[in-house]
């Protein structure tokens, strides 16, 4: 277990708070065109707050390079921060330096520092940078899940100056339900895999084959296994060097992987394209859905589950109709009352246009973090904060 804000004293501290920020942005930078992120840390910060501490949030936004970029300041994101949390939220200039330290919060206060990125240190994870980031606190809490598979100065380095890093309410959360999930989750327990590429999420099924009790492959990397097991798949994605991976995978967990039994085709990658569904892929046609038989067969097992992971959607669920299979499944979980943890991004996605994001116990905040989670990898960030 980690160390949590929870288990410390916060009275009259100064907080350190790295947050995962970095929203999407429009019109030169001016507009946020989603405030989730912020929202998501909104816990952490007020209980730090009533808890007597000055707060000092630190994000990176974008990808500035390591040189500052007016289209990716932090100032409106200080500026929908203070309307969510009903106070004054200031700006500092950067997020190193004299200026800085001139604007510490007193308790009570929030400062929110400019974009970690604007110096190239932070992803270098430049010790001396570090150094400078841990003056500005006496006490460091990470709740940036998002950005846990780096290590940063923001996320790492600094800890070692701080003495000892805690994990934030949004940071807890996230270990809680991944790492049940994957280490000693309610039974049964399954893992609903899919997406674009078998070579994205090989790790991920041979770390969940070893915990969960079935696994439901879609998408399109089911065709590589399709073709693993000598069956036609047209003009499916198959990723040709990886088909003795399938196959290797095939032999050693065949028992516990579930494969598409039938397909909706098309002849082209389109939305409404002209499509039928088979149970043998013609030659000349794609797959870009499961058919009904496999919703029905995953459903099924779903139904049954009391713990069901996801990472990834069943079809082209951005082109109607090959969204059915994802949406219906999406509605399998939310409808199948188990624990129900999903990856970021595309699943989330997911989830939400089949309209079930409410029903589903957790949704990870963390794409790339929760995809190395589920694989397996320990994540440095989570790695560097300190044991209890
Ligand atoms: P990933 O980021 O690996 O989870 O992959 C998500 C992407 O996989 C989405 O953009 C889907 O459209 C795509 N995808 C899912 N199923 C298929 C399929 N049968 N054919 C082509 N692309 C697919």
């Amino acid at each position: 277990m980690k160390l949590s804000i929870q288990d410390l004293d916060l009275n009259g501290k100064r907080v350190f708070i790295r947050v995962d920020f970095n929203v999407p942005l429009a019109n030169g930078g001016q507009e946020i065109t989603s405030d989730k992120r912020i929202r998501a840390s909104l816990p952490t910060i007020q209980y730090a707050l009533d808890h007597g501490a000055g707060v000092v949030l630190a994000s990176h936004l974008g990808r500035p390079k390591g040189k500052p970029n007016a289209e990716m300041s932090m100032a409106p994101v200080a500026a929908k921060l203070a309307e969510l949390l009903g106070k004054p939220v200031a700006l500092a200039p950067d997020c190193i330096g004299p200026a800085v330290v001139a604007m510490l919060p007193a308790p009570g206060e929030v400062l929110l520092l400019e974009n970690l990125r604007f110096h190239a240190e932070e992803e270098a994870n430049d010790p001396a940078f570090s150094a400078e980031l841990a003056k500005l606190c006496d006490i460091y809490v990470n709740d940036a899940f998002g950005s846990a598979h780096r290590a940063h100065a923001s996320t790492v380095g600094m800890i070692q100056f701080v003495g000892k890093g805690a994990a934030g309410l949004l940071m807890d959360l996230e270990l809680k339900y991944l790492g049940k999930a994957t280490t000693n989750p309610d039974r049964p327990c399954v893992a609903l895999i899919g997406g674009a590429k078998v070579s994205d999420k090989i790790e991920m099924i041979e770390n969940l084959s070893k915990v969960v009790d079935k696994l439901l492959i879609g998408g399109a990397m089911a065709y590589t296994f399709l073709r693993a097991q000598g069956l036609p798949t047209g003009k499916s994605l198959v990723e040709e060097d990886k088909i003795e991976l399938a196959k290797s995978l095939l032999a050693s967990k065949g028992d516990k992987l579930m494969l598409p039994v039938d397909h909706v085709v098309a002849s082209e990658f389109k939305a409404g394209a002209e499509n039928e569904t088979v149970t043998e892929i013609p030659e000349g046609k794609m797959a870009l859905d499961i058919g009904p038989k496999t919703i029905e067969a995953y459903a099924a097992v779903i139904k049954s589950s009391k713990t069901v992971i996801w990472n990834g959607p069943m079809g082209v669920f951005e082109m109607p109709p090959f969204d059915v299979g994802t949406v219906s499944l999406a509605k399998a979980v939310a409808d199948s009352g188990a624990i129900s943890v999903v990856g970021g991004g595309d699943s989330e996605k997911a989830i939400k246009s089949a309209g079930v994001t409410s029903r589903i116990t957790h949704v990870s905040t963390g794409g790339g973090a929760s995809l190395e989670f589920l694989s397996g990898i320990e994540l440095p960030g989570v790695a560097a904060l300190t044991d209890k």
